[in-house]
């Protein structure tokens, strides 16, 4: 479970999907840990996840819909 050799994160899929794939997914999933600046305070936050394409600020709790695995529009 985890990080693997060269595709990190994304390497919990194991070798299913294909390479390229699994890159494209790697890629979502860092972006998913980076911070993004909330539209409603400014600030550079870790947006939390509320449900598929619903994200929340943790500082001042503006929600959004945006894409369904990253917090970035
Ligand atoms: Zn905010």
């Amino acid at each position: 479970m985890g990080h693997t050799k060269r595709v990190k994160e994304a390497g919990r899929y194991g070798s299913r999907y294909g390479s390229t794939v699994r890159k494209r997914v790697l890629k979502i999933l860092s972006e998913r840990h980076s911070r993004t600046v909330c539209a409603g305070c400014g600030k550079s936050v870790l947006m939390r996840r509320i449900s598929v394409g619903v994200w929340e600020c943790p500082s001042c709790g503006y929600t959004y819909a945006g894409p369904a695995h990253t917090p970035k529009s």
